[in-house]
């Protein structure tokens, strides 16, 4: 698959059109509830959505990720490893996908169903993630959509499929991204669940984040894995 190299843009008003960018409020279809942190019960944070463009597997679909960042849950400050020795050519089951989004929940659905949610109070600043389309994959973009995942511990953790069917990279976020959040938002919850003391979140523990996903998107599930820096 061509990959496409998202590029942060500066902080901006949000408006109904936007369907690729950080913060602000989503733009999900209006029957999906904003789910909530199955540890803590508190509201989830939305972190960004992108909407897959032409060419891409997912393409028609969005992908919206949200993240607790009310509480810090130690176990699972970064996502449940499947019970298996190393990711590379494994096959994840479906049952282990619906118990480890505890402290997270990736949202898929039909692009042109989404609205924006006023009844969801804005955290993490608006901005929009401007899409190039590009064969050249680049280390240092923040997002990075399609193409071949960039290792940064070294080995390969591709991992094979969902219940028996192929996966593909859908989305990569960059190690080290922080989400500028707007001034009024809550300080994140870290370590010991003291508070981060500036105005970001991290997602993962600011891992670099791999999103997989199904290629055949008429089953579009979705797992993540993540490589520290
Ligand atoms: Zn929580």
């Amino acid at each position: 698959m061509l990959n496409w190299n998202l590029e942060v843009m500066e902080k901006t008003k949000q408006t109904a059109e936007d369907k690729t960018f950080i913060g602000g409020k989503p733009n999900i279809p209006p029957e999906i509830a904003i789910p909530q942190c199955s540890l803590c019960g508190e509201e989830l944070t939305f972190m960004f959505q992108v909407e897959f463009p032409k060419g891409h597997d997912w393409y028609g679909k969005t992908m919206a990720m949200f993240f607790c960042t009310a509480m810090f849950h130690d176990e699972f400050c970064i996502p449940e490893f499947p019970d298996v020795p190393d990711l590379y050519g494994v096959d994840i089951t479906s049952d282990f996908l619906n118990r480890y989004a505890r402290n997270f929940k990736v949202i898929i659905f039909d692009s042109e169903k989404g609205r924006v949610r006023e009844d969801y109070k804005e955290k993490v600043a608006f901005k929009r993630l401007d899409i190039s389309s590009t064969n050249c994959l680049n280390d240092e973009a923040d997002f990075v959509l399609g193409g071949d995942p960039i290792w940064i511990m070294g080995e390969d953790e591709t991992p094979h499929s969902i219940d028996g069917k192929e996966l593909t990279l859908l989305l990569q976020v960059r190690e080290d991204y922080l989400f500028e959040t707007i001034e009024s938002a809550p300080l994140q919850a870290t370590i010991n669940n003291e508070f981060c003391q500036d105005h970001n979140y991290y997602l993962f523990a600011a891992d670099r984040i791999y999103f997989w996903g199904v290629k055949d998107q008429s089953s579009p599930l979705v797992y993540i894995s993540v490589q520290a820096p």
